[in-house]
């Protein structure tokens, strides 16, 4: 049966380690009889080999709509993150994606203070 790739999707031969059309680890299931290697491919993969969430949208609009420089921040830590996961380092992966969300909390709040600030101050009118 040929493993399936969690990250692309790819059909990878029997065997192999890595994928070959995106390079990411693959799951070592031959040893493993058929019924568990269904329910493995049915299941979510372990946590830890899952990307953490980077919100790159959430720190593209951000940016754009508020011009903050923590926007900014936020997706430099994105990157960092999904660099991080793809060299397999899912410590930092994690610790990455948990500093871009709380970097993009606390610029969501500001900017929404901006735009309140900007608004009672009679900008618009
Ligand atoms: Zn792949």
């Amino acid at each position: 049966m040929k493993i399936f790739c969690q990250e692309c999707g790819a059909a990878n031969d029997p065997g192999s380690k890595e994928c070959r059309i995106c390079h990411a680890s693959l799951p070592r299931n031959d040893s493993k009889p058929d019924y568990g290697k269904f329910n493995f491919e049915a299941s979510p993969a372990p946590v830890k080999e899952i990307q953490p969430p980077i919100y790159l949208l959430w720190s593209l609009a951000l940016t754009f709509c508020c011009c903050s420089p923590l926007a900014i921040l936020a997706i430099i830590f994105g990157l960092q993150s999904h660099l991080a996961f793809k060299n397999k380092d899912y410590e930092r992966a994690e610790r990455k994606s948990e500093s871009t969300r709380i970097v993009l909390i606390w610029s969501t709040v500001l900017g929404f203070v901006m735009w309140i600030v900007l608004f009672v101050s009679g900008v618009f009118d």
